[in-house]
């Protein structure tokens, strides 16, 4: 977190590249974005039909190739009890200490309301999960190191797990009160932050944040920013998140044919949108990069905000 230095933290969320050719790409993309100094970088984990190894391996790329602290998106989607507590044990082996636990997208085929989940139905589950394996590893460590066995220094370090918050409502929330009480459900569970689904209205974010406080969460709550810099992506996104359609965005958008100025609208609006979120207290930024750079750094850079500076991480 920032804490004394007042800077303002952000981060970003990146995708495992889907081909041979991608994958080049997303190495200079990662390398741009850590040059900006963020927080942490996370990478999302069975969207779009990617797959568990492809997510490891750029959270690799980023602890072994970046100074960038890597946070993984884990699912329940699909698993036993004993294939999620693997999994845990597989990233924290690969040194991930940061973690994003979701309940998932339906996987190709299926919709929601389909049974696509395995033994864990919540993301609260997945939550305690991680804590639990973790502290059976440190448990674990201990004995290890009291028998005079080799000391396991790293199974002991924090384990920190971010959860997903809807300031417009999951679209399986049947009130709006019901997405407030599920993240205090995951605060309890142990979430230590929550990062929000991307939304195009700065009053629809602070006053789920100032609900969210009214109902007792206290944990960080990091509003999730994308920049839409085409119409054919702002589209994409209100399908794949059912938010609302951002009417004067969307009309500015599909006014010009220009890429130029569709990159000008997107980045100016989220521009907009960061500058106030922070001025209502927002704890950092959390932008969606679409696995490009240049419209998440100049929403930045607009913001002063680039400066690498030693830091800690925030989750
Ligand atoms: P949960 O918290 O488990 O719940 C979802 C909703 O279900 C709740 O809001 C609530 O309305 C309802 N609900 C939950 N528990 C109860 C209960 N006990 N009683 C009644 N209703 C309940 N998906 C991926 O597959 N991979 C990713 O990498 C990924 N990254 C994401 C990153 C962010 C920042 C966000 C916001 C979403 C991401 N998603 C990802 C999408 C996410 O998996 C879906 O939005 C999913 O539908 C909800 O996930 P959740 O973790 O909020 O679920």
């Amino acid at each position: 977190m920032s804490g004394s230095t007042g800077r303002v933290p952000f981060s970003f969320e990146l995708f495992p590249p889907r081909s041979p050719s991608a994958e080049v790409t997303l190495w200079d993309t990662i390398q741009r974005l850590a040059a900006t100094g963020p927080d942490f970088m996370s990478v999302t984990y069975g969207a779009n039909g990617s797959s568990r190894q492809s997510s490891l391996d750029v959270l690799r790329y980023l602890r072994e190739e970046t100074r960038v602290h890597p946070l993984a998106h884990l699912t329940c989607v699909g698993s036993s009890h004993f294939e999620a507590n693997r999994l845990v044990r597989e990233f924290l082996d690969a040194g991930i200490t940061s973690f994003l636990a979701l309940r998932g997208d339906p996987p190709k085929g299926a919709v929601e309301g389909d049974a696509f989940l395995g033994d864990l139905g919540s993301a609260s589950e997945l939550v305690q999960l991680i804590h639990r394996v973790q502290t059976e590893r440190a448990q674990y460590a201990t004995l290890t190191s009291l028998s005079g066995g080799g000391r396991l220094p790293e199974r002991r370090e924090k384990v920190r797990v971010a959860v997903a918050a809807f300031p417009n409502g999951h679209p399986r929330s049947t009130r709006t009160d019901q997405d407030i009480d599920t993240l205090l459900a995951k605060q309890v569970s142990g979430a230590t932050m929550a990062i929000t689904q991307l939304f195009f209205h700065a009053e629809d974010y602070l006053s789920f944040v100032a609900d969210a406080r009214a109902a007792g969460v206290t944990i960080p709550i990091l509003p999730g920013i994308m920049p839409a810099t085409t119409p054919a992506r702002l589209e994409r996104i209100l399908e794949l998140t059912g938010e609302r359609r951002p009417t004067e965005l969307s009309r500015r958008l599909h006014s010009t044919d220009s890429t130029e100025e569709q990159f000008d609208i997107g980045v100016e609006h989220a521009i907009e949108l960061s500058s106030t979120v922070i001025d209502g207290g927002a704890p950092g930024l959390h932008l969606y990069t679409f696995n490009q750079h240049q419209a998440v750094i100049s929403v930045l850079e607009d913001l002063n905000l680039t400066a690498p500076i030693a830091k800690e991480t925030t989750v």
